[in-house]
């Protein structure tokens, strides 16, 4: 039985923790800080086997070398981009990354965007999508143009939908604000900010939600499906899905809820 435990990090990240208490050893996904992961692992007494990297970015893997340093066996799973130092294994677009302590086994998925070389690991019923996609959101085209994030995106919405999704922040209620003025008839939109909003206030994460939450309530899902214009565009609402894509995602940017 594996668990799994999103470990509050820096301002808003998560860094994600799946352990075998068994077996007695974890990996940790996107370890932008050491702390909050040493502290984790002595509390649990886990060992940990491996670490892996979505993007490149330091609020993902600037604990990386540190926890190498504390944990020299743990092999380090990256995306090919040299903007990442440290990495045992740089993986890509189909390639299966097979763990064997903890026992797991991911699908890589290239889902460039939010940065151009960023990857999504898929297994075990889980999904960790880095800045991808967040709940009720997603990432910002640091990197990438709106028809490859638009691409990124509907590769996850494909997954099965009782995937969980491990995103790399808590952002759901700033979400949850913008989604509410782009589709404010949204009843699944309303269950799920009432069900953050109690879990915030609980001081507890509103994450994983599923791959089923997010087709029903996160508007960067929902391109095909959005009934009309939502008001706060800067430009006309059009035909063409990436363009649709392109014109939320440009009024999320400049959104002040
Ligand atoms: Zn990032
Ligand atoms: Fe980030």
């Amino acid at each position: 039985m594996l668990s799994l435990t999103p470990l509050p990090a820096l301002a808003d990240n998560y860094i994600w923790m799946l352990a075998d208490a068994q077996g007695g050893t974890a990996l940790i996904v996107d370890p932008g800080e050491v702390e909050p992961v040493i502290d984790a692992l002595s509390a649990n007494d886990l060992r940990l086997g491996a670490i892996l990297l979505t993007h490149h970015h330091p609020d993902h893997i600037g604990g990386a070398a540190a926890l190498l340093e504390h944990a020299p066996d743990a092999r380090v799973y990256a995306p090919v981009d040299d903007r990442i130092p440290v990495a045992h294994r740089r993986v890509g677009e189909g390639d299966r990354v097979e763990i064997d302590s903890p026992r797991a086994s991911f699908e890589v998925l290239e889902v460039p965007g939010h940065t151009r070389t960023h990857i999504a690991y898929h297994g075990e019923n889980i999904v960790f999508c880095g800045d991808t996609l967040f709940s009720l959101g997603c990432g910002r085209m640091f990197e990438g143009t709106p028809a490859q994030m638009l691409s990124s995106l509907d590769r996850l919405a494909a997954l099965p939908e009782n995937t969980r999704v491990c995103c790399g922040h808590e952002y759901t209620l700033a979400n949850a604000a913008f989604a509410h003025r782009v589709e404010p008839e949204n009843e699944a939109l309303h269950a799920r900010t009432a069900q953050a909003r109690a879990l915030r206030e609980a001081g507890r994460p509103t994450l994983p939600s599923s791959i089923a939450d997010e087709r029903a309530a996160n508007p960067f899902l929902r391109v095909d499906v959005l009934p009309e214009e939502p008001p706060l565009l800067q430009t006309a609402w059009a035909s063409d899905r990436v363009a649709r894509f392109a014109a939320l995602r440009a009024a999320k940017d400049v959104f002040r809820a």
